[in-house]
């Protein structure tokens, strides 16, 4: 089949990678022609975004898209003229924090005490219901940590407003969590679903950095509950593809942070270490094949991401157990430029290797 994807970062560029294999073809919607996904496919260039997009779906027998900051309204357009998988539901609802959390509240989901905020007094009035320590955050288009504020004493509270730019926001309770999890899943157009193992992720300065597969000291109990969660938000928002939820580990169980509408950076290590990749089950998902295996190969797995600067990629080359996937972006500060996958036999042959990669780690993992 034809696929078309709005947008065409990495995650365009490791769908069509996954894609490939299985006959299909690739087209996208780009800013530039050098986009990380340009070299892989049909490229749309978004300049005369209607006109594109148009050609786009000319082109395409079926659209996803890689990010959810995706125009909503844009999906429903296209949709009456060719399959929009996820759905605009799932995008409508992922794209905002408040909606998110809403549709936790009504699934009986936990997650930290919240509320939103769209002046000063909401703010005032969330910090006396909520208590401190609290985090602001943009209820739409925050990613990374970005327009993200930490609120730890009262005399802050113009300060994190100001931060916000008048923009709707949603205070969160501070989660003094243990660590963090995630949990990905895909379901298929006739309602098959498969989940990956609970994964752990560690974040320096908001930004992923390390994930081990599978997360450790996880018993069939914790990953049964995420499982739960997950299934009844594929099902209520009628979700079809890759489905990511974020969560906090805490003393009581399990906080759902976040989740988003398509494959994810804590799911790559997916791509040498699971029967099937994330990127290759939702290209099936999307295209109405049978889902993959998401069983590891290997029973450890680590994914470290490569973040501001390549440096020196040789030693990740000369490990037999190391996997280099490089995005074709430029350098730039915080930038994510790639990732390495990391299989191994035992626990200890995967902190060795990792010990190896130290250099693509921040000092303080160590
Ligand atoms: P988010 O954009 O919601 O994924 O947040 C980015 C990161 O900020 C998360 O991965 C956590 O490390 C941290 N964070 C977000 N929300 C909370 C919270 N309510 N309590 C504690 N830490 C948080």
């Amino acid at each position: 089949m034809k696929i078309g994807v709005l947008g065409a970062g990495q995650l365009g560029r490791m769908l069509a990678l996954g894609g490939y294999p299985l006959n299909h073809q690739f087209g996208f919607s780009a800013n530039t022609k050098d986009a990380p996904a340009a070299s892989l496919g049909r490229v749309f260039l978004a300049k005369k975004k209607i006109d594109n997009i148009q050609a786009l779906s000319n082109f395409a027998d079926v659209i996803t898209f890689e990010s959810e900051n995706t125009d909503a309204e844009m999906v429903a357009q296209i949709s009456k003229n060719v399959a929009v998988y996820p759905s605009k539901k799932s995008l409508f609802i992922t794209q905002h924090r408040g909606r998110e959390k809403a549709l936790f509240d009504k699934l009986n989901i936990p997650c930290a005490p919240y509320q939103m905020i769209n002046s000063l007094q909401d703010l005032k009035a969330g910090i006396e219901s909520i208590g401190l320590p609290a985090i602001l955050k943009t209820a739409t288009e925050g990613y990374d940590g970005k327009g993200q504020f930490l609120i730890k004493t009262t005399n802050q509270i113009n300060q994190a407003w100001q931060n916000m730019n008048g923009v709707a926001s949603i205070l969160e309770k501070f989660v003094d969590f243990k660590r963090e999890l995630s949990l990905i899943a895909v379901r298929s157009i006739d309602n098959d679903h498969k989940y990956y193992p609970l994964v752990e992720n560690k974040h320096y300065e908001g930004i992923l950095r390390l994930t081990i597969a599978p997360a450790q000291a996880v018993d069939a109990k914790m990953q049964k509950t995420a499982e739960h969660y997950m299934q009844i938000l594929l099902d209520k928002m009628g979700h079809v593809g890759v489905l990511t939820l974020e969560m906090f580990e805490t003393s009581e169980g399990l906080l759902i942070n976040e989740m988003a509408p398509r494959v994810h950076n804590s799911g790559h290590w997916s791509i040498e270490g699971a029967n099937t990749s994330q990127f290759e089950n939702h290209v099936r998902a999307i295209t109405g094949m049978p889902l993959g295996d998401t069983k590891l190969r290997q029973p450890y797995c680590a994914m470290i991401n490569i973040i501001g600067e390549i440096g020196t990629t040789d030693k990740v080359l000369n490990m037999a157990n190391a996997h280099l996937h490089l995005y074709a972006k430029a350098a730039r500060k915080n930038r994510k430029l790639g990732h390495i996958n990391i299989t191994a036999q035992s626990k200890l042959e995967l902190e060795r290797s990792i010990k190896k990669l130290e250099c693509f780690l921040p000092k303080s993992f160590f």
